[in-house]
């Protein structure tokens, strides 16, 4: 017979005690097992054990509550522990989070919930047999959030079954969602301390929550947030990889004095400030090419593939990704004679040159206008690249190439010179007003920061997966049709054959915060709630279904 001496200060319940029986020692009560050792093979296990989380949960349908924990081990092992509703009375008092305890005997069930607090394969459930001591064991980790990398989430190492916390500095909300005044969703990107982001999409009374205190910390400063208790959801159709509330236990911490969000304050703080913008970084690391910036490219834009660009149902402000193959010539040539004091086009107009804003002109100013190709897969779409980007990437205005053209006799507004070819690029982002029916997509910005093109690849599940896309694509289609509602009052509408350059009316600096109401710049709430069914139904079944 194995006999176990096992010592432990404090208790006197789990306490190892060893009687002297006819000049045997035996062992009358256990051992602490190891958390990762923990089975189904029996229930009478011993554990020393911290509680490393603990959330209460209550039942949809019913007025009962239980709770959830982690618990660990010293050797930082975890196995989520079940109180079901029948049992919480009695240990409902004494457990609290951080603190350590004896726990004897459980339930012993698969960890096959839905939505999982640990890896472990089997997870516990205090039964009426389980018997909870406080005791000290400093040697126990202490509890702390268990943050998830970006670069892991973006690289695809994540469960979508498991629960992570989650750390960021607030960028901005790309999108809402309204039934009414009833706020169902909102999404905004988070920023690590390494410049990775993802998004975050918090749902009903998380979302409220988030606009409660965003709203409170509304001011210049960043706001730091901490999403406890959130799984990362792959890309679905339009909607980007992001993490997302669950059910029950997700809890959002905007601003709070809080160690973590200190520390990562700190790290934070050391990022470049402009790489907030590290698309204008990135492309004045480029080949000296300077790409004109306004802003984060990604603001108030959905990502589209070009497939889905090309059925838009509405005028739609979108980002996308597209290499340029080669420029379209048509009639209307690569130059037009522009406006002083806007962007549009000049005509003589009673003998003075006038725009369609009527402003009267002495003389032109030639501007470029090049239509090209876009390509992305197997989609093709034309683009149109206006003044300042086609001067940014030839390094010259559209009016000192027009004088040099003239000097040599070479000017023709059709005749394309040799350096306009250098619009022809490897894949980058655009962000382009795409319109149903209505080609070519006036281009507002590019970016041809390399982290963001991977990074837009990855949140939407582009690049390998490209079979499953395509079939994806049929469905996302539809969405799209149904759910482009981006209402575009940031630029004005007047066709494209009117000269009139989008980027410039978009140069206005990115809007601030928005507040809640200015948020709702989509209006569709159709796709949402089918979308909402889907991602909420795993949560939404019950942790633990206690069965005796
Ligand atoms: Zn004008």
């Amino acid at each position: 017979m194995k006999v176990v001496f096992h010592i432990v200060n404090y208790t006197n319940l789990c306490k190892p005690t060893v009687r002297m029986n006819k000049g045997k020692k035996i062992a009358i009560t256990r051992p602490y097992d190891n958390v990762k050792d923990v089975n189904d093979s029996k229930d009478v296990w011993s554990l020393a054990v911290r509680v490393m989380d603990l959330w209460c949960v209550t039942g949809k349908y019913r007025q009962e509550q239980y709770l959830e924990m982690v618990i660990a081990d010293k050797e930082n092992d975890m196995i989520q522990l079940t109180v079901p509703y029948e049992e919480l009375a009695k240990w409902k008092e004494i457990l609290k989070e951080n603190n350590t305890y004896t726990m004897l005997n459980f339930k012993v069930l698969k960890n096959d919930v839905a939505v999982k607090a640990s890896t472990h394969p089997f997870r516990l459930a205090v039964s009426g047999a389980t018997i909870i001591k406080p005791v000290d064991f400093p040697t126990i980790p202490l509890a702390s959030f268990r943050f998830k990398d970006f670069g892991e989430i973006l690289a695809g190492n994540y469960r979508n079954d498991l629960l992570i916390d989650v750390i960021g500095a607030f960028q901005d909300i790309t999108n809402t969602n309204k039934k009414g005044t009833i706020i169902r969703s909102v999404t905004f990107l988070l920023k690590d301390a390494s410049g990775l982001m993802i998004h975050a999409t918090l749902w009903d009374e998380f979302a409220k929550q988030f606009f409660d205190a965003f709203n409170q910390a509304n001011g210049p400063e960043t706001i730091f947030i901490v999403l406890k208790h959130v799984r990362a959801r792959e890309a679905q159709g339009i909607y980007p990889l992001c993490v997302t509330n669950t059910w029950s236990g997700t809890k959002v911490i905007i601003n709070a004095e809080i160690p973590e969000i200190a520390e990562f304050k700190t790290r934070f703080a050391e990022l470049p400030i402009d790489d907030v913008n590290a698309s204008q970084q990135l492309s004045q690391l480029t080949q000296g090419s300077q790409i004109t910036q306004q802003g984060d490219i990604m603001n108030k834009a959905h990502f589209l593939t070009l497939s889905e660009v090309n059925h838009v149902m509405h005028e739609t402000i979108c980002v996308t990704i597209a290499e340029i193959k080669k420029i379209n010539a048509n009639k209307y040539g690569w130059i037009y004679d522009g406006c002083n004091f806007c962007t549009k086009g000049v005509r003589m107009d009673n003998g003075q040159l006038k725009c369609r804003g009527n402003h009267i002109n002495d003389e032109a100013k030639p501007r470029f206008r090049v239509e090209v190709e876009a390509v992305y897969k197997n989609d093709k779409a034309k683009f149109l690249l206006w003044d300042n980007d086609v001067a940014s990437i030839i390094g010259m205005s559209a009016q000192e190439l027009k004088e040099q053209l003239v000097e040599i006799g070479q000017f023709h507004p059709t005749a394309y010179p040799p350096i306009l070819d250098q619009v022809v690029c490897p894949q980058k982002v655009f962000k382009i007003k795409a319109c149903p029916e209505s080609s070519p997509y006036s281009v507002i910005q590019i970016s041809d920061n390399e982290g963001l093109l991977k990074n837009l690849e990855k949140q939407f599940g582009l690049g390998e997966a490209s079979s499953k896309l395509a079939l994806l694509d049929e469905v996302k289609v539809d969405e799209v049709k149904e759910s482009q509602e981006l209402v575009v009052d940031t630029l004005n509408t007047q066709s494209l054959c009117d000269e009139t350059d989008p980027s410039c009316s978009s140069a206005t600096p990115p809007p601030k915060r928005n507040s809640q109401e200015d948020v709702d710049w989509v209006g569709s709430t159709q796709d949402v709630e089918a979308t909402q069914l889907s991602s909420t139904k795993l949560a939404k079944q019950p942790k633990l279904e206690p069965k005796n």
